[in-house]
């Protein structure tokens, strides 16, 4: 394969087109068997239900090179329950676990010179996705559906290290209360645009959402789940209906309790009862875990350990984890899938 020329330290969150993308069709019940293609787009149908309501759902999931030059996925598997459970909830068919994993191991091997080396900081972000295709006019489910893998070579998210940023409370929600918040659909992030927009016109990072039913407690952190930490040890994180359920959180519990000896508990998180926790941080799989400095709210800013310093357990949590993700640290049983 030939080398490119892409300069991995300068790398951001963007697009770039690479070589190959795996592409599925459903149609009378099945899908094909899926295939790889150079080009990078869908010729659909202009009365597809994934342009007018919004029926379609995304992933995201990353291949890490290690230090041996080995590349793998972190917890592939998790990444095709939750875009079933997305499917489902949207009226779209599932997908076989085996397909998904299969079809995310030929988009990094076909685009293996995209992989940044280790020790960059960088990775290769996949978005597979599923969209509702074919001709339709009412509002109902689509005659015929799209599976896509396409993948993009990622910076770290923190350049220049890993350092808290600050967040405000929105005044909009992102999900209602039996609505779609738990799955990954579409629909929920042009609805947050605005109050991201806000966030960041005010100087912060990005809005924090509240649940949607009284507006007293934290569910999400823009595109991240929230997690903080008592001066007791423990590890706590929202619960609720509506949060999208976030694989990198629900690892960070299991290495709180396994690797840090931290109670882990899912409960409610006050917005007005923040002095509890001495560090907080939110999570996902592009961030990793971006520590919060702090939290505006009723026009106060409530910091949590330091606006400029990341706290010692949050520090703790991101190495072992990216530990696992790179192979430096070795995970629980199945969580590391090698790309051969
Ligand atoms: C994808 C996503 C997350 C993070 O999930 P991970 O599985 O950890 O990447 C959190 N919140 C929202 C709203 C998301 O869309």
């Amino acid at each position: 394969m030939k080398p490119v020329d892409i300069n991995w330290s300068e790398l951001g969150f963007n697009y770039i087109k690479t070589d190959f993308r795996y592409v599925s069709h459903w149609k009378d019940g099945k899908w094909d068997e899926g295939k790889l293609v150079e080009d990078n787009k869908i010729a659909i149908s202009e009365s597809a239900t994934a342009l007018h309501y919004g029926q379609q759902c995304f992933e995201g999931l990353k291949a890490y090179r290690t230090k041996e030059g080995k590349i793998q996925l972190f917890r592939p598997d998790q990444n095709a329950k939750r875009m079933n459970s997305s499917c489902r909830r949207i009226l779209m068919p599932e997908i076989s676990e085996e397909q998904f994993i299969d079809a995310c191991k030929q988009v990094v091997k076909a685009n293996e010179a995209y992989v940044p080396p280790y020790g960059s900081g960088a990775t290769f972000y996949l978005r597979p996705f599923l969209i509702g295709v074919g001709d339709n006019l009412g509002v109902k489910a689509a005659p015929e559906f799209k599976f896509v893998v396409f993948g993009v070579p990622v910076g770290p998210y923190f350049k220049g290290g890993m350092a808290p940023v600050n967040f405000m409370i929105a005044e909009y929600d992102r999900a209602a209360p039996y609505g779609t918040g738990a799955a990954k659909v579409g629909g929920n992030y042009a609805g947050s645009l605005l109050a991201h927009k806000i966030a960041k016109d005010r100087g912060f990072a990005d809005a924090i959402y509240l649940d949607p039913q009284t507006h007293t407690k934290i569910e999400e952190v823009g595109a991240a789940n929230f997690f903080g930490i008592t001066a007791d040890n423990e590890f706590i994180t929202p619960k609720s209906e509506s949060i999208l359920p976030s694989i990198t959180k629900y690892s960070l519990m299991h290495i709180a309790e396994n690797y840090l000896s931290l109670k882990v508990k899912e409960e409610d998180v006050f917005v007005d009862k923040l002095d509890r926790f001495i560090e907080a941080g939110a999570c996902g799989t592009a961030a990793v875990i971006t520590p919060i400095g702090g939290i505006e709210y009723n026009e106060k800013l409530h910091v949590f350990h330091s606006e400029t310093e990341v706290g010692p357990v949050t520090r703790k949590l991101y190495d072992i984890l990216s530990g696992i993700q790179f192979g430096e640290v070795e995970g629980p049983e199945g969580w590391i899938v090698e790309v051969k």
